[in-house]
């Protein structure tokens, strides 16, 4: 166990079990060195507790690198329930997670992820404070939208590096996946003038968008293979392996989805044919600086669009970095982070002296 809590440079693991409730669930708490931990909670079919495991364990570490290239001060950590997602979530289930957070005592606050909705959260609620992403006074709400915004403002950076201009106007925009993210995602593109390229595999999600936007719809096999200036994956992670990196035909990749590349070689291979990849945890970071204004008590609608637009110079920073530095985009803004993270312990260490 050890080893692999090593292995992701991981603090704290937690495990729950209820058998009342059926709730088997496990919170890696990966740093706290920038804050108490935040990040959202998954509920998950997963074939075995291994991968449950390394699931959490790695998205957990992705939540301390994006916190700190955004600025948020808080550290990285995430819960997964292994359930079977054939079934819906009981009362009980979500009332005894809620209660495994609340035992936390505040190391870590989550809300939703893929398969914990709002209403999932708002019954956590009863049961303890370290929420966040629900409705209300002072509240975030669905950070999606906000999300989205971050995600425009990132790939205009993208664009401005790629393009010279940082408009969209008669560009080629591919969006994989046209839900929360990656519908809002469209109308900011539309309304600067791209031209869209739409897939999902729900079918009414793409006929809205061909009504709203004018896009252009392909089947979900399609989207990676046709010609375009930017491709944004707004769907699932893990869409651009070796060979895809090898044959995708666009200047610039960018969007919603979380661990985007399969791995290391994928991005090898994308900066070495000159595709300008905006890491992940970068540009889509819009949901957690939504959700640390909400645990603030400081979240207004004004506020968070504000810090949204300061995505376009967090994308514009670790770019600049990956120059300097001489590395892929997606290596540089690991070492960016680390390098956030290591100061601060650097200036932790030296208080306790000074004190
Ligand atoms: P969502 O579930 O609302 O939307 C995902 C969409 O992708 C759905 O419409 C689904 O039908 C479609 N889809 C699934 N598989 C597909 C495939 N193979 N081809 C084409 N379409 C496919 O989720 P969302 O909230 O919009 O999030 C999208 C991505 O962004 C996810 O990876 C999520 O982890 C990530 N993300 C979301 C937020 C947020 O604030 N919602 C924040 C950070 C990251």
């Amino acid at each position: 166990m050890f080893e692999k809590l090593r292995e992701y440079n991981a603090e704290e693991i937690h495990f729950r079990n209820c058998s009342e409730t059926g709730l088997k669930a496990i919170v890696a708490i990966n740093s706290t060195v920038l804050g108490p931990s935040t990040g959202g909670t998954r509920v998950w079919n997963y074939s075995s507790e291994d991968e449950a495991l390394y699931d959490v364990l790695r998205l957990s570490r992705g939540m301390t690198f994006k916190n700190a290239v955004s600025n948020v001060p808080m550290g990285g950590a995430k819960g997964v329930i292994i359930w079977d997602t054939n079934k819906p979530k009981t009362r009980e289930m979500l009332l005894a997670y809620g209660k495994f957070v609340e035992d936390l005592n505040g190391k870590f606050t989550t809300g939703e992820d893929v398969n914990m909705s709002e209403e999932d959260v708002e019954i956590m609620g009863e049961v303890t404070k370290y929420i966040a992403g629900t409705k209300g006074d002072g509240k975030g709400g669905d950070p999606s939208p906000f999300t989205a915004r971050g995600v425009f403002r990132g790939l205009q950076a993208g664009a401005k590096e790629v393009f010279g201009t940082d408009s969209f106007n008669g560009k080629t925009v591919a969006v994989q996946g046209l839900g929360k993210v990656g519908y809002e995602l469209c109308r900011w593109l539309y309304n600067d003038g791209a031209k869209l390229i739409v897939t999902d595999i729900n079918e009414k999600n793409v006929n809205r968008a061909i009504e709203e936007f004018n896009a252009k719809a392909v089947n979900p096999e399609e989207i990676l293979k046709i010609e375009c200036d930017v491709f944004a994956p707004c769907a699932m992670g893990a869409v651009i392996s070796e060979d895809i990196a090898n044959s995708i035909n666009c200047s610039l990749i960018g969007g919603g989805a979380n661990n985007v590349l399969v791995d290391q070689y994928a991005g090898e291979k994308l900066h070495n044919r000159g595709i300008l990849y905006i890491p992940d945890y970068v540009i889509n970071a819009g949901g957690v600086i939504s959700v640390y204004l909400e645990i603030q008590r400081i979240h207004t609608v004004a506020l968070a669009n504000e810090k949204m637009d300061g995505i376009y110079d967090n994308v514009a920073n670790i770019l600049k970095f990956a120059k300097q530095e001489n590395l892929p985009t997606y290596l540089a803004s690991d070492k960016y982070a680390m390098k956030i993270i290591e100061d601060k312990k650097k200036s932790d260490k030296k208080q306790s002296i000074t004190f």
